[in-house]
């Protein structure tokens, strides 16, 4: 089975190693592409539902069932429920190899129905991408005091097994705590 490739996923501090969306900010980015692209990823089949759902990076006000809790795919990628709202409400411009490949389609893929919720998601793709700003930044966490209370745990190496701890997710989650750290002081 092909993995999917996933998309929009963006990180925190328990996914440090995501791309963050503040870095994907493009204001100038064509209304018509955007359009296109925001109608592709509402179209998305949903392919499994995930206990809790997604919050803004942005902290806009939008609620968390707004964001959604599903995975959607077209056969080929897979993005979260709520990527949709980071391209109409926050001027996210998703990278070119994406939109060139939505911009490519005829139509909605009829291939995407035929994906099982087994389909592997592979996100090392998605942890490449920069962005176009890439020193800009979005929160870490949902609030300052969840950000804090994730943080000791941290520290206190309560948060995640050891096994599940790669040497770049803890350099990424050293760099983010760091980020966050300079941001609040
Ligand atoms: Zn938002």
């Amino acid at each position: 089975m092909k993995p999917l490739i996933g998309i929009g996923f963006w990180r925190s501090l328990l996914e440090p190693e995501l791309p963050d969306p503040a870095c994907f900010i493009d204001a100038d980015w064509s209304q018509s592409e955007r359009q296109r692209v925001l109608h592709y990823l509402q179209q998305g089949q949903p392919l499994n539902y995930w206990m809790g759902y997604s919050w803004c990076r942005f902290r806009c006000g939008i609620s968390n069932p707004e964001m959604g809790a599903a995975d959607y795919t077209d056969g080929t990628y897979c993005w979260p429920e709520g990527l949709a709202h980071y391209v109409s409400c926050h001027q996210v411009r998703l990278p070119n190899t994406f939109t060139q490949h939505v911009l490519s389609q005829l139509s909605f893929p009829a291939a995407a129905a035929k994906v099982s919720d087994f389909s592997p998601v592979d996100m090392q793709w998605c942890q490449q991408q920069t962005g176009w700003h890439p020193s800009f930044l979005s929160f870490p966490a949902e609030t300052d005091e969840e950000a804090e209370k994730t943080i000791r745990r941290f520290e206190q190496g309560k948060c995640l097994e050891p096994s599940m701890l790669t040497p770049a997710a803890c350099e990424a989650r050293t760099h983010l705590i760091k980020q966050w750290r300079a941001k609040t002081s």
